[in-house]
């Protein structure tokens, strides 16, 4: 069986990608290596961001620093989801700021609340035609190869670290007040076509069957199933 060590904090997101995934993977979380670097997320794309933090994991698990044996790392992969949401009336913001939109200006992430209350504030009165929205992930996955770090050479080792993308988006809008309790992030504000519920009222099983998630995870599973 495929172990996957899924590389986010989020348990929200945690959740939602072990029940997208199932019960094919043997799924880690960051919990269970609590002595993982933080990588810091400063690249300008969900996938230079996604790829970053799963390259990063993985040299750090294969250069044997979190006291996992070689045998352990076969089969062994890191995801790592980078994800957002993208404003058509304001130019595609937040997106890669999504986490910290409110606090743009500081380095720490924001409440989700103060988040919600600026996205309202900046689109104002913008009738429900304009206030079109998606979301989008970006997952990247990396194997653990910890045997071929003293032998390789700096290009292959750089090879054996590529990261394989796998995207996803989910189109909608953004509704004029915050509804439901379920989800996280702006799943209150975030209506998909096709329904007049927002994420946070719809919740997780329908969600986990439309999402961004949900369709970069579908690839992903698709591309693990052929190796
Ligand atoms: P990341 O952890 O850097 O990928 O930041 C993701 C941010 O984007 C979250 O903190 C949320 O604000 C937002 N986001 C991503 N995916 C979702 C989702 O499924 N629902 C609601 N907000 C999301």
């Amino acid at each position: 069986m495929m172990t996957l060590l899924i590389a986010t904090r989020n348990a929200h997101k945690v959740g939602e990608i072990q029940a997208i995934l199932g019960a094919d993977f043997d799924c880690l979380t960051l919990n269970d290596f609590s002595a993982a670097p933080v990588v810091v997320e400063d690249a300008d794309t969900f996938a230079g961001n996604a790829a970053k933090k799963a390259v990063e994991l993985a040299k750090w698990i294969a250069n044997d620093q979190c006291g996992m044996r070689n045998a352990e790392c076969e089969n062994f992969f890191v995801l790592a989801d980078d994800s957002g949401l993208e404003v058509d009336a304001l130019n595609g913001a937040p997106g890669v700021h999504s986490a910290r939109f409110a606090a743009l200006d500081k380095s720490e992430n924001s409440k989700d609340a103060d988040n919600n209350a600026k996205l309202l504030r900046l689109l104002g009165d913008e009738p429900l035609e304009k206030r079109t929205a998606r979301f989008r992930c970006v997952i990247a996955l990396v194997p653990v190869v910890p045997e071929k770090i003293e032998s390789a050479s700096p290009v292959c080792f750089a090879d054996e670290f590529e990261p394989q993308l796998f995207d996803g988006a989910c189109e909608g809008r953004i509704q004029f007040s915050a509804s439901g309790q379920g989800g996280f992030g702006y799943d209150p504000l975030f209506v998909p076509d096709g329904f007049t519920e927002s994420f946070a009222e719809l919740g997780e099983d329908v969600k986990n069957q439309i999402s961004h998630r949900a369709k970069a995870l579908g690839k992903l599973k698709a591309f693990l199933t052929t190796k």
